[in-house]
């Protein structure tokens, strides 16, 4: 499945998939930390500071998953409701950032026609 990773301000993660909005809405994300605490206490030992946690290399979460220490069960949850949140609440922002992206493109490839 094609999948677009977008990274907004807040530090959350939007990840964009046909059929990921069909999924049911989670509208308390103050509860979600709370609640997925343990999942989150891995972010901060990521190697990247702006690791995504999907595929990186040094990437915390996926190495406490490879050694058995966060179920690959409980990290699917956490991101299904992460995203669900980030539509929930930051709609407007998520497309202003995917917006905000484009143009940083778009500006760079300009930039190198001038060199
Ligand atoms: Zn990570």
């Amino acid at each position: 499945m094609r999948r677009e990773l977008v990274l907004l301000p807040n530090g959350g993660i939007v990840i964009d998939t046909p059929g990921m909005r069909e999924l049911g809405m989670w509208h308390d994300s103050e509860g979600l930390d709370r609640s997925f605490a343990d999942v989150e206490s891995y972010f901060g030992a990521c190697r990247f500071a702006d690791c995504t946690h999907t595929s990186e290399p040094g990437c915390a979460v996926q190495e406490a998953i490879e050694r058995g220490d966060l179920s690959p069960e409980r990290w699917m949850s956490y991101r299904k409701l992460k995203v669900e949140a980030e539509y929930a609440e930051d709609r407007g922002e998520y497309l202003r950032c995917k917006e905000q992206k484009f143009k940083a493109i778009k500006r760079s490839s300009r930039a190198d026609k001038k060199r």
